[in-house]
């Protein structure tokens, strides 16, 4: 096996070379978003220096070279999921998107009144509200599968859960708050034994995880780019073509349409019918590269190399006393969310930032996970390809030394 190619990784992304503080930079908030290679920086400069049109349609020669690229993007992200169709790939703003869109057009076509829709305590909540506000919508009820003290799903739990007016499961491939890997796979197989519909959350796992649709047998996956080290402002989702189809738009406007009268419109074929409006264009092709990217490396190896630090950060973190981690699910992802006795998570990460480590401290989007833990917020270092385990030693260094002043 070759060396995982840390220092060249390091030299690709501009923005870890910098101090902050007069110490330099160390970036553990990748779970919120991830810094950029420069090979998707200097994707979207040309894009814009060279190709940049408006797409599709046009008759002009930028028009079509941007509609290419756009097009050539769409085909990576089926490539990155291993989606059977180019098709089933409909381009967003990013996860939460994603699932309002599903809950929207698909829920609000298939659920009734005293239908269930089936989501995890560890959910973000971009996974609870958008459903929430479709049960107000169509009288449909959410009901919620328990985790237990590790911060891992109760499967047994969950497979009582699912009934004959289940029609939706939606769950995380991985919590943000907590690094649980669920077993997405075996989720799926049991909520298609009851006739219920699949929605992944994959915001988490993308950049971890080599994700395969098929093989998982999902009819939604939903990621964000800005998580997979690519722009902000783009996120596709996978579905099945079957449901995509008989799905109506979620919203109207140019794009999607084939025909339009006063009296009548006739929608475009997938995934155009769900892609109203100028899309975000130079970041889906900036999509296109990060994707490109992390491919180039190998969601394999980054994944051996995020469990070795993760591995080597919940050893280490033993050693801060009175640090308790929340989250320790055996099959977890490179997250350390944690709390420290008499400091607050806010305080931790302010004196950290001293230190030049930038971890986040809060909810994490995931109030009900706090409530369950019975903790108003933890601190999260979040590992992402370019993290070292010299980076970990300082986060654990830097904790001591606060806890120090603490008393
Ligand atoms: N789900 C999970 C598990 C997440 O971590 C996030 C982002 N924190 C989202 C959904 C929402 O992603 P976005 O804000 O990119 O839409």
């Amino acid at each position: 096996m070759t060396a995982y190619p840390i220092d060249r990784i390091r030299a690709d992304f501009p923005i870890l070379g910098q101090q902050v503080r007069g110490k330099p930079l160390v970036y553990l908030d990748n779970a919120a978003s991830a810094q950029k290679p420069n090979a998707v920086i200097d994707t979207l400069a040309d894009f814009y220096r060279r190709d940049f049109a408006n797409i599709h349609r046009s008759v002009h020669t930028l028009g079509e070279r941007a509609t290419a690229r756009y097009e050539a993007a769409r085909e990576t992200v089926r490539q990155f999921l291993n989606a059977e169709a180019v098709e089933e790939i409909v381009f967003v703003r990013g996860t939460t998107e994603a699932i309002n869109l599903v809950a929207q057009s698909w829920g609000r076509s298939n659920l009734r009144e005293g239908d269930e829709i089936l989501i995890t305590a560890m959910e973000h909540h971009s996974n609870i509200v958008p459903w929430q506000l479709v049960c107000q919508q169509t009288g449909a009820v959410l009901k919620v599968a328990p985790i237990d003290a590790h911060g891992e799903l109760l499967l047994e739990a969950f497979e009582r859960l699912l009934t004959d007016r289940t029609r939706l499961v939606a769950v995380t491939h991985m919590s943000n708050a907590l690094g649980t890997i669920n077993p997405v796979k075996r989720l799926t197989a049991m909520a298609h034994a009851h006739g219920a519909k699949v929605l992944v959350d994959g915001a988490q796992a993308a950049p971890h995880l080599a994700v395969d649709v098929q093989a998982l047998g999902c009819d939604f996956y939903a990621f964000s780019g800005h998580k997979v080290y690519g722009p902000t402002g783009i996120g596709a989702f996978y579905g099945r073509r079957g449901l995509l189809e008989a799905m109506p738009p979620w919203q109207g406007g140019g794009e999607m349409i084939r025909t339009v009268t006063f009296e009548k419109t006739e929608y475009a074929d997938l995934p155009y019918k769900f892609e109203a409006g100028t899309p975000a264009i130079a970041e889906a092709v900036g999509l296109a590269a990060a994707i490109e990217y992390v491919q180039g490396i190998g969601l394999k190896a980054i994944a051996a190399h995020e469990h070795d630090l993760i591995r080597y950060a919940t050893e280490r973190a033993a050693e801060v006393p009175g640090l308790r981690l929340i989250g320790t699910a055996r099959h977890k992802g490179a997250i350390l969310s944690f709390v420290v006795d008499r400091v607050h998570p806010h305080d931790l990460g302010t004196f950290l930032d001293h230190y030049g480590i930038a971890v986040r401290a809060g909810h994490h989007c995931a109030m009900p996970v706090m409530d369950f833990f019975q903790v108003p917020a933890t601190a999260r270092a979040s590992f992402g390809m370019y993290n070292t385990r010299e980076e970990v030693d300082l986060l654990i260094y830097a904790l001591k030394e606060i806890i120090k002043v603490f008393g």
